[in-house]
């Protein structure tokens, strides 16, 4: 197919995403590493560029074994996502939040781009790469702060929590742990409110996050699915858009828009929204 036939169809179901959007009593948007490879951040599977060719991320666990191993992982690895910057996708989530149309943001992400770009609340199912947590008091620090005052010839041990003095690790969730319970919790909830569900940059490969799609199927939910490449739930998609997730959003934005102004007299839930 041409690259003219895939925009027309797409632009076709823009229309017809953006319509779900507007109309949602419960809208839930998922996003996974993805939403954030515009920002420089790559993914795990992407083949070459996927961090997994580069790292085990199981290492991340022998901070308190091996911490010359940690550190060098930590000082490669952070800066690429403390420093990262939002992109669009991160920025028309946080618009379509600020207009009062998302009931829920839950992250399968770790790079804290989310919170960047303006949005209010964000369920982390997977911890964040920004912080390091303490394994005793669970106070949460910014590993910025943390990586310069760990001098690197004191790499060989961990680095003290300056709350309470006891070891401090990264805020991630690794394979062997259960995921945070707060924040999955909520995510279930909504999940299973939600009568359309958002997915953007996610293989919706890993469990248990590719869980909550299908809780929102369940209860007679639709879903809108935003990746460049086949993802496991293709099949069920109310809307399958393909292509790059910034863009596809920008443009969802723009048709949302259009929408709740044509509908602002009427719908209750527009009212309040100033239209540039
Ligand atoms: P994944 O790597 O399994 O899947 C990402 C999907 O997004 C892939 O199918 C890929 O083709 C697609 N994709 C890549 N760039 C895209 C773009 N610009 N537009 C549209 N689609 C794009 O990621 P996942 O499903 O989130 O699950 C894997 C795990 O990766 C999660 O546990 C997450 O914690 C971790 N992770 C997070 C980050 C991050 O925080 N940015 C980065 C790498 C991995």
């Amino acid at each position: 197919m041409s690259t003219n036939q895939i925009n027309k169809i797409n632009l076709e179901l823009i229309q017809k995403a953006s319509k779900m959007i507007v109309d949602a009593k419960s809208l839930v948007i998922l996003t996974g590493a993805g939403i954030s490879t515009e920002s420089g951040i790559p993914d795990f599977r992407t083949p070459g560029t996927g961090l997994w060719s580069k790292y085990n991320p199981d290492d991340f666990s022998h901070f308190l074994h091996e911490p010359s191993l940690f550190w060098k992982m930590i000082r490669e690895i952070g800066p690429g996502f403390y420093k990262a910057k939002p992109n669009s996708g991160h920025e028309v989530i946080a618009e379509l939040d600020k207009m009062g149309l998302l009931n829920g943001l839950i992250t399968q992400n770790i790079d804290g781009l989310h919170q960047k770009a303006g949005s209010p609340i964000v369920h982390e199912l997977h911890g964040n790469a920004t912080e390091m947590k303490c394994i005793a008091c669970h106070g949460r620090f910014d590993i910025e702060k943390i990586i310069k005052n760990h001098k690197s010839n004191e790499d060989h041990i961990p680095a003290d929590c300056p709350q309470c003095g006891a070891y401090l690790t990264l805020n991630v969730v690794l394979f062997d742990q259960f995921l945070p319970r707060g924040p999955w919790l909520e995510s279930v909830t909504l999940a299973q409110k939600a009568d359309v569900m958002l997915v953007a940059g996610s293989s919706l490969v890993v469990y248990p996050a590719n869980e909550l799609p299908i809780y929102t199927l369940k209860n007679n939910g639709k879903l809108i699915i935003i990746n460049n490449e086949e993802t496991d739930l293709d099949s069920r998609a109310e809307i399958l858009l393909r292509g790059q997730a910034g863009k596809i959003l920008q443009d969802i934005l723009k048709e949302v828009k259009n929408l709740a102004k044509e509908s602002a007299p009427s719908k209750e839930k527009f009212k309040k929204i100033k239209f540039k």
